[in-house]
């Protein structure tokens, strides 16, 4: 079967289903947003293999969902035990195929991919509560039953820590798994199939296909022997997912885009509210939660800026994988045109460029400098619009009523970070806000347990806890009258 070698590490090309590495006639080329230098050709997938992998997963099902849940879970911690084994290569396999920050992928990312693991497994065995309820002498007993087979379909920008985190809870609640990565970033996830062989996971219980989503991930979604899709990627592609998922009345969870507003007040502690500004930037503004509206209180707006400036003026761009970078490449020279486009719009119709502003041609043809806009007009494309890259804009308020209007002006609704010093207006400011997360003096810390996903056009349900279990699972109350029940 084919294999690539990146960074020094031998890939499989091949999809993974069943247990075995099939390979298609048609490849699809990878190439390195670091250096655009190819990785490897993968397999290219379609109708076939998408048949072909559902067929496996429905074989696997009856015995890995009537698998013990202290079994599943010893399998999954067995997992998260062979990813931090492997993290040096998974960090620079995935370093290489998107172009996030090495040293991110090693300290933080990688050790999440396994943390998952170990946490939807605890939280099957310990946390998953069993509730009864007594109704007039009769017994409610609920349970969260496996559904079957469970389509998982992932974008490029965090491939592994967000496929693992569809991956996990859907195989602890004894399901099985046809996971379709980003042709962007298909590396990890072939890596991940080696992974579940090592710890022992039976035949067909994980799939991996390879290839595009029109081609591979639309005939998954179509299927009719598919219990349940779970998507995170952009609005356009959720159409078309969820008008396919229609004809089965397939359920789906959805994670989508934002353009998330971070509210500086009169009151905040401008130096954090400066480096929380400036965290938007991180892994080059390809970040789903990313606050890409900076909305700053008039009298505070003339030093934020300044102070803002300065610090995006230090950001050090360039190669990923150096210690002492802070912001490295957009994925594809396509994406990197399809950001200078918002910008060059922005700018046509009357935004002012005060940082960056275009591609930062030193270094190649995927890294777009750190750029601030201000002087953006009302309703322009770039508040409207999720660019995914580094683009911030900035806009100035006078008071709380406006800044929440303003900030809720979006039909998204995934996040957003308010920074002041004033508690009462962090309670009074949150509360109003259209959001799945709300952060307050902080930005991107989570607890697993806590609910994630988004408001409006940001996405359908929630992943995390007892929720990922609602989903992945047919929750059931079973009614047991009085005479059988003691
Ligand atoms: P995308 O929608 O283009 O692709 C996502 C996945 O869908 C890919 O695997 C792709 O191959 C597949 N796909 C494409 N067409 C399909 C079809 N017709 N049927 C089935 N699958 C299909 O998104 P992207 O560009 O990879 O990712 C960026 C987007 O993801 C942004 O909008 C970002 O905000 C969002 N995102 C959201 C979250 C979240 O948790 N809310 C996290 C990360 C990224």
């Amino acid at each position: 079967m084919p294999v690539t070698t990146i960074a020094g590490n031998p890939v499989e090309t091949g999809h993974w289903i069943g247990g075995k590495r099939i390979d298609s006639s048609r490849r699809f080329r990878s190439v390195s947003p670091v250096d655009q230098q190819p990785l490897g050709e993968f397999a290219r997938g379609g109708t076939r293999e998408a048949d072909a992998a559902v067929r496996a997963a429905s074989e696997a099902f009856p015995t890995w969902s009537r698998t013990p849940a202290e079994t599943r879970a010893e399998l999954l911690h067995r997992i998260a035990d062979e990813v931090e084994r492997r993290i040096p290569e998974l960090a620079t396999v995935e370093t290489a195929d998107n172009g996030a920050l090495l040293r991110s992928h090693v300290r933080s990312v990688m050790p999440r991919v396994a943390h998952n693991f170990r946490f939807f497994a605890d939280w099957l065995t310990g946390e998953l509560s069993h509730p009864e309820f007594d109704t007039r002498g009769h017994r409610n007993a609920v349970s969260w039953d496996p559904s079957g087979v469970c389509v998982l379909i992932t974008p490029w920008n965090a491939p592994l820590m967000l496929e693992s985190w569809k991956v996990a809870p859907a195989l602890a609640a004894g399901n099985t798994v046809v996971l379709k990565p980003a042709e962007w970033s298909p590396a990890t996830a072939s890596v991940l199939a080696d992974i579940t062989a090592v710890a022992g996971l039976p035949d067909g219980v994980f799939n991996v296909v390879q290839g595009l989503g029109p081609e591979v991930g639309a005939p998954l979604c179509a299927h009719p022997d598919v219990a349940r899709i779970s998507f995170t990627g952009s609005e356009a592609t959720a159409r078309r997912i969820a008008a396919a998922a229609a004809e089965n009345l397939t359920p789906l969870s959805m994670e989508l885009g934002g353009k998330s507003p971070l509210l500086v007040f009169d009151d905040a502690d401008l130096e954090l509210a400066v480096a929380l500004a400036v965290e938007q930037y991180d892994n080059a503004g390809q970040v789903c939660l990313a606050a890409t509206r900076i909305l700053v209180h008039s009298p505070v707006a003339e030093e934020f800026t300044a102070r803002l400036r300065t610090a995006i003026g230090e950001i050090k761009q360039g190669d990923p994988r150096k210690d002492d970078t802070d912001v490295g490449p957009n994925i594809h020279p396509d994406h990197v045109a399809r950001i200078d486009g918002f910008v060059r719009r922005a700018v046509a119709s009357g935004a002012r460029v005060l940082e960056g502003g275009g591609p930062n041609t030193e270094l190649g043809g995927t890294y777009y400098r750190p750029t601030l806009l201000d002087q953006v007009r009302p309703g322009a494309e770039i508040l409207r619009e999720e660019v995914f890259g580094p683009v911030l804009t900035l806009e100035v308020f006078d008071t709380e009523r406006e800044a929440v209007a303003r900030a809720d002006d979006t039909r998204f609704g995934l996040a957003a970070t308010v920074v002041t010093s004033d508690p009462e207006r962090a309670r009074r400011v949150s509360a109003e806000l259209t959001a799945g997360t709300v952060w307050v003096n902080c930005f991107f810390v989570r607890d697993l347990r806590a609910p994630f996903g988004g408001a409006r056009h940001s996405g359908i349900g929630r992943e995390g806890g007892t929720w990922s279990f609602d989903f992945f699972c047919d929750v059931k109350n079973t009614v047991t009258g009085p005479k059988g029940w003691r």
